[in-house]
């Protein structure tokens, strides 16, 4: 959970982001996503769905990663 936030510190970003960062498997199930529209997405600067949540699923599925350097 406070994983999340270190996620989301630069700016909210889209899922495909989140699992680049954490080389993980988010479904689009796992997400919360406050907005209906697209934004710019922080990280790839795409216009996409910005997550800002994670699902109990979404949470667990994060358990035990870390962010991948890049
Ligand atoms: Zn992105």
């Amino acid at each position: 959970m406070t994983k999340f936030k270190n996620i989301t510190k630069n700016g909210f970003i889209c899922r495909n982001c989140i699992n680049r960062l954490y080389g993980a498997r988010l479904e689009r199930t796992d997400c919360i996503y406050d907005e209906p529209y697209p934004r710019k997405c922080a990280r790839c600067g795409e216009m996409r769905n910005i997550v800002t949540g994670l699902t109990l699923g979404g949470k667990i599925k994060l358990i035990g990663k870390s962010v991948i350097k890049e």
